[in-house]
């Protein structure tokens, strides 16, 4: 097959503690770290017996996983298979990065958040510069509260001018926003605008399902996160080949960058291309401004 998977285990756990966090807000004992070490190794090793398929992994945790060395040494391993074309992670780049040499670098991909309250910028700063100068694809991202613009502000200077950095929208805050604000957002993140929207997509066309899956610790496969309905297991029959079919969206509305981009009339094809896993833009990320839709 030819598909991208976004893997989420059962991993809930965080060494930050942001107060806009939608999960994350607990403790995992020993026995629930050792699970979802053995999910993420079951995982590995599907994908590793999958030496025909061209894959593109997206790790997208209910909390930090990067700072765990059993996803530093898959991250690692799973960048070196032929099959995988791509794999990426969501992270918040708080742990050394040593790990990162013993990866490939024109495979493994970041997809890195600031959280203003939680890392000292200069730190954060340092580990996306040397990621970038290892060679390593990155978005930088940061979550769109005003009370962040200062800092913003500091990172976008601070980082190198080729690094896209990326500001998630707050759905439930845009009214609190004035359109200062606004503006400031897309001045830095030319793509901001199309975050801000809950686009409709009941009935309409969507890559997920067929082209991208979500697949959980035990190897249940879902067309994305947002949508429940089990279609298929890696790991029992019928397996990933059974559950892939072209299938129109059953959520009225889509409004995560991380299913969006799937939605066929949205053609985030165009814009992200082979970054769309890390949320990359194609070619320079200031030739999107004024290109909004
Ligand atoms: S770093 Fe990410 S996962 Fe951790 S608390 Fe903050 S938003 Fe949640
Ligand atoms: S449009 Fe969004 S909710 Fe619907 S199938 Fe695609 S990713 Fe899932």
């Amino acid at each position: 097959v030819d598909l991208k998977i976004l893997y989420r285990g059962p991993l809930s756990s965080c060494n930050y503690g942001c107060q806009y966090c939608p999960f994350a807000k607990r403790k995992e004992g020993r026995a629930e770290l050792a699970r979802d070490r053995e999910a993420l190794h079951r995982f590995v090793g599907w994908v590793e017996s999958r030496t025909q398929d061209k894959l593109g992994l997206f790790f997208t945790p209910w909390g930090e996983a990067l700072v765990r060395p059993a996803y530093q040494e898959a991250l690692s391993r799973l960048s070196w298979m032929r099959q995988v074309e791509k794999v990426a992670a969501q992270t918040n780049l708080s742990y050394p990065l040593r790990w990162t040499e013993r990866a490939n670098p024109a495979r493994l991909a970041f997809w890195a958040t600031y959280h203003p309250e939680w890392a000292k910028r200069a730190s954060f700063v340092a580990k996306c510069k040397a990621l970038d100068e290892g060679g390593f694809s990155m978005s930088v991202g940061v979550v769109g509260f005003a009370r962040f613009r200062e800092q913003i502000a500091r990172l976008r200077d601070e980082l190198p001018p080729h690094v896209y950095l990326w500001i998630n929208a707050v759905k439930d805050e845009l009214q609190g926003l004035s359109p200062q604000d606004r503006a400031f957002f897309s001045e830095i993140d030319p793509l901001y605008e199309r975050n801000t929207r809950h686009y409709p997509s009941l009935g309409r066309a969507c890559r997920a399902g067929a082209q991208v899956v979500s697949v959980d610790g035990q190897g249940d496969i879902r067309r994305c996160h947002f949508i429940p309905q089990v279609i298929g297991n890696l790991y029992r029959d019928p397996g990933i080949e059974g559950a892939l079919a072209e299938r129109p969206c059953s959520a009225p509305t889509c409004h995560c960058h991380i299913g969006y981009v799937h939605l066929d009339y949205l053609e985030l094809g165009k814009v992200f291309g082979a970054g769309l896993l890390e949320r990359v833009p194609r070619g320079r990320w200031e030739d999107w401004r004024g290109q909004e839709t």
